[in-house]
């Protein structure tokens, strides 16, 4: 017999091991990224899609609501997610208002 919640953990622990298997080239957006939540159906089960070790490539997609994300997508969200705090991520495209 298996629970809703065994198989939740399952399918996270999958997805979580498909985003470690990338260079992400930074712990913080790894972690990040481990943690994400997806804006649209609040599931954490944010799979990758390209099989591929180049971040630049990868493909995001919710197995929950199917929304996919591009990887500068999927950083610039999971990092302002992660650190609220702290916009001035790496990865933050040139911003037009300063603060
Ligand atoms: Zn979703």
């Amino acid at each position: 017999m298996t629970s809703e919640a065994e198989v939740y953990e399952a399918e996270k622990k999958e997805c979580q091991e498909k985003v470690t298997s990338i260079d992400w080239e930074s712990d913080e957006l790894r972690s990040a990224l481990l943690e994400w939540m997806c804006p649209e159906c609040g599931s954490g089960l944010i799979d990758v899609q390209a099989a591929t070790a180049d971040r630049w490539t990868a493909v995001f997609q919710c197995r929950s609501c199917g929304k996919q994300w591009e990887f500068e997508d999927a950083a610039e969200k999971a990092v302002e997610d992660y650190f609220p705090e702290r916009i001035s991520a790496p990865l933050r495209m040139a911003e037009n208002r300063v603060r």
